[in-house]
């Protein structure tokens, strides 16, 4: 279908053609100097110390919780209103997600107070995840895991380039975890990165990334090895140098990106004043958004699904961020779910709708959206 107005459009052009045909020219594909070149920008922009490119936002995650050590009988604590990518990288590692809450209906990330009320002794660690790319209140959440001895992870898979008074998200806990999927902020077709300051845990991270083995094939290539020692079970979550070349064009725009994506946010939010039935989370939002999704809150016994039908007959596509993960049937299955914790996930979960925001939305599209959906609300 041909959406008038698509939920999201990635910004890809020229540049990204000409660097694609560069990497094709140069004959190495996978892992080796663009991926490098990517890390080493990337962690300056978060300003950690080592960045460590993946292929995905999930492997992302699942290598960091194991660099933690977790596994079996442990805890994580995450929330429940994420992508289930989140709380599946606990289960890869035979650890027992543990939902909190948001911690209101304007604040839709985990808070202090969310996570204190659901944490256990066999507690390990927490994946904080950035809701729409507005930071969770780091300084409170830090000092709380670190009261407690916690590892902290930050799934920033909706804020690269987001930041709290200056500070990049990413860089708060032990691991940032971000995604270049093709609806991202910024996107490499597929891939992610995990960003860190610890010096022991980027070796951990990088021999996990290759199936534990201590030399690269470049390496060899390059006469500086000819043989390896496999140390750990390690997986292939390596990125290629087609992603990496996209990714260092796609990095060095995202501060214009965001930027745009800040304009059109203000732009909804200064029209839904006049939409009383309606409200946008993150009000009162702390530091700098990177303005990933645009959700607003319906009324309480909406029929979303016919607002939803309402749009798409319009030409508008729209989405839900999130389905609450302990509401899911493999959770369920698991003894994972429901999870009485988290009753404004819940509410949120029944009452979110994600309308269209990309950098190069036309604002005039913006009041074409909200005129659509306040029609539709007047009539259902
Ligand atoms: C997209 C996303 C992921 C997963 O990213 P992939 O790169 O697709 O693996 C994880 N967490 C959140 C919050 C996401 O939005």
């Amino acid at each position: 279908m041909e959406w008038r107005v698509p939920l999201f459009d990635p910004d890809l052009g020229e540049t990204e053609i000409d660097a694609l045909s560069g990497v094709i020219r140069s004959k190495w594909l996978t892992m080796g100097a663009l991926t490098a070149e990517f890390e080493r920008h990337f962690a300056e922009r978060v300003g950690c110390a080592h960045a460590l490119a993946v292929n995905s936002c999930t492997a992302a995650l699942h290598l960091a919780l194991m660099a933690a050590d977790i596994g079996p009988g442990d805890d994580v604590i995450c929330p429940s209103l994420t992508f289930v990518a989140t709380a599946n990288a606990i289960r890869y590692c035979g650890a027992r997600p543990i939902f909190a809450d948001v911690a209101s209906l304007d604040d839709w990330n985990v808070s202090r107070a969310t996570l204190e009320a659901v944490v256990t002794p066999a507690t390990k660690a927490i994946i904080v995840m950035h809701y729409a790319g507005y930071p969770c209140d780091m300084t409170s959440i830090c000092e709380f895991a670190s009261a407690r001895r916690l590892t902290v992870v930050e799934d920033a898979a909706h804020a690269p380039g987001a930041n709290l008074g200056g500070r990049a998200v990413g860089n708060w806990g032990t691991f940032g975890c971000f995604s270049f999927f093709s609806n991202k902020n910024m996107t490499t077709a597929e891939g992610g990165m995990v960003t860190t300051d610890r010096d022991d845990l980027i070796l951990r991270l990088r021999r996990l990334r290759s199936h534990g083995m201590t030399t690269l094939t470049l390496d060899r290539h390059k006469g500086h090895a000819f043989s390896y020692d496999v140390t750990d079970l390690g997986y292939n979550y390596r990125m290629s140098e087609l992603n990496a070349a996209l990714g260092l064009v796609q990095l060095a725009e995202l501060g214009a990106r965001n930027a745009q994506r800040r304009l059109l946010v203000e732009h909804y939010r200064s029209k839904l004043t006049g939409i009383p039935e309606l409200s946008a989370p993150f009000e009162s939002a702390c530091g700098e958004s990177a303005y990933h999704l645009m959700p607003v809150l319906l009324p309480k016994g909406c029929d979303r699904q016919s607002v939803m039908e309402n749009l798409k007959a319009a030409g508008i596509q729209t989405s839900i961020h999130y389905r609450p993960i302990d509401t899911f049937t493999a959770y369920q299955d698991a003894g994972l779910g429901p999870s009485e914790h988290v009753p404004l996930t819940h509410e949120i979960g029944e009452r979110v709708l994600t309308l269209p925001l990309y950098p190069a939305l036309p604002a005039v599209e913006v009041d074409y959206v909200l005129d659509k959906l306040s029609g539709s609300l007047r009539a259902t």
